[in-house]
């Protein structure tokens, strides 16, 4: 076994740069012992394949940060919802919401077309 000398000694990450063995996997410490030669190698020995996982989260969080309708005037500008203008037929229409004096009666939705200013109201 001559002819290569040590400076052409490719050092695999997982083997022992030392003698070649195959290492086994890192220990608590975060380093390993040869089995062959029972030398001690620090986690570098396995360069790469150590992988920092990188933990991304999930910073998306969508606070609506519409308030809650507080007894607006019908005609404020409230938040833009889907909804089709009967009159111009544009498709939005910003709301707001009441809610009576009586319980029973339940709330009130105010929809304002956000075109041509056509309200219409609905009960839920
Ligand atoms: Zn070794
Ligand atoms: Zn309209």
């Amino acid at each position: 076994m001559a002819g290569k000398d040590d400076s052409s000694f490719v050092t695999k990450p997982g083997f022992c740069p030392d003698c070649g063995s195959i290492l086994p996997l890192l220990g608590d410490k975060g380093g390993v012992t040869c089995y062959a030669c029972k030398k001690e190698w620090s986690s570098e020995v396995f360069g790469d394949m150590i992988m920092t996982l990188t933990l991304h989260f999930n910073s998306k969080h969508t606070y609506k940060s519409a308030k809650d309708a507080d007894s607006n005037k019908d005609d404020a500008e409230g938040p833009v919802v889907e909804r089709r203008c009967p009159q111009c037929q544009n498709d939005k229409m910003s709301y707001a919401t009441l809610q009576l004096r009586s319980a029973d009666e339940g709330q009130t939705v105010f929809y304002t077309c956000t075109k041509c200013k056509y309200k219409e109201t609905e009960n839920s």
